[in-house]
This record gives C-alpha cells, structure tokens and sequence, in this order.
C-alpha cells in the first residue's frame, strides 16, 4: 500500500526520490503528512479522501503545511472535479488576456471558472500551460503566433499602440 510505504519512509528518503522535481525538503514533509493523513483517517485508501466531495477534500488537505490551493486543485483536477488550477503561466496569461484582474490564486481561479466550463477546465489548464512554455512566455510574448491573439487584451493594447 503506497501510503504505508511513504508513512514509513525516512524524510531523506523521500527527498531522494523526488529531487527531480525539486524543492524535495519542503516537499517531502508534506508527502509524508499526507500519507500520514490517509493511513489514519482513511484506513491507507485516498480515493476515500477524494470521494468527500470537493469542500471536504479543500478543507482536509488545506490543513497539511506545504499543502496550497494548487496542489489541491491539481488533486481535485485529476480526479475528475471541474476545476481549474492556476499556476504561474496561467497566472499571467490570465492577466494579459484580461481574463482575471489582480486577484489572488482563487479570485483568479473563479474568474477562469466563468469562461470554462466545467467538462474542459482540465484540458484548458493543460492547454495553458502549454501556451505559458511556448508562446505567452514572461519575456517576450510571441502574440503574433498566438491562436488568443484576438481574444487577448494585452495583444489588442499592443497593436493599437503601434498603428
Ligand atoms: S496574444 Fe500574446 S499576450 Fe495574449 S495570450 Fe497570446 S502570447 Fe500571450
């Protein structure tokens, strides 16, 4: 049972295998609470955790250090609840576009919400993070490669300013 082998594990452990996706310290104590979590109070089974229900999902893993609103949303994403979590890419596509003002992670979130619907947020996330890597990056926007380009107030702001 993978939760029993995480609870187990030493924290270096963990860390060891994670480091390739970085920050290993400070996640690793968060994977081992998590396990923890599971092994206690859902008899070593998550999908008991993800079946509560969305609010009750939030407010349990919310309570592990480490444990933020994305991490919950990828959880709740994958998982088949019509979320869409934000990372920094579509943190910032969101603002150029106009989508989502200066909110923080959920004002933005809920923003997103309203222009997807709930059978595409994933794909959307997906998408958007694609775009983020390839076109809309943080220097440098290729607007003129962009399929949003129409769509996107940062490019119409662009292009009126230049004739
Ligand atoms: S048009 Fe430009 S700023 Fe807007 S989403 Fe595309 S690359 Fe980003």
């Amino acid at each position: 049972m993978i939760p029993e082998s995480i609870a187990r594990a030493s924290l270096s452990e963990i860390e060891e295998a994670i480091k390739p996706a970085g920050l290993q310290r400070a996640k690793a104590r968060a994977i081992k609470e998590l396990a923890n979590l599971i092994l206690e109070e859902f008899n070593g089974d998550m999908r008991k955790l993800l079946e509560m229900g969305e609010e009750k999902v939030r407010e349990c893993l919310s309570k592990i250090p480490g444990i933020g609103h994305k991490t919950i949303d990828v959880l709740l994403a994958n998982w088949g609840y019509p979320v869409l979590p934000v990372d920094t890419h579509i943190r910032r596509i969101s603002k150029r576009m106009g989508l989502a003002s200066s909110g923080g992670y959920v004002g933005i979130r809920e923003s997103l919400h309203k222009y997807f619907r709930p059978s595409r947020r994933l794909e959307a996330h997906l998408l958007l993070i694609k775009l983020g890597r390839t076109i809309c990056k943080s220097q440098n926007p290729r607007c003129d490669l962009c399929p949003l380009r129409r769509f996107c107030k940062y490019a119409q702001d662009r292009y009126i300013a230049v004739g």
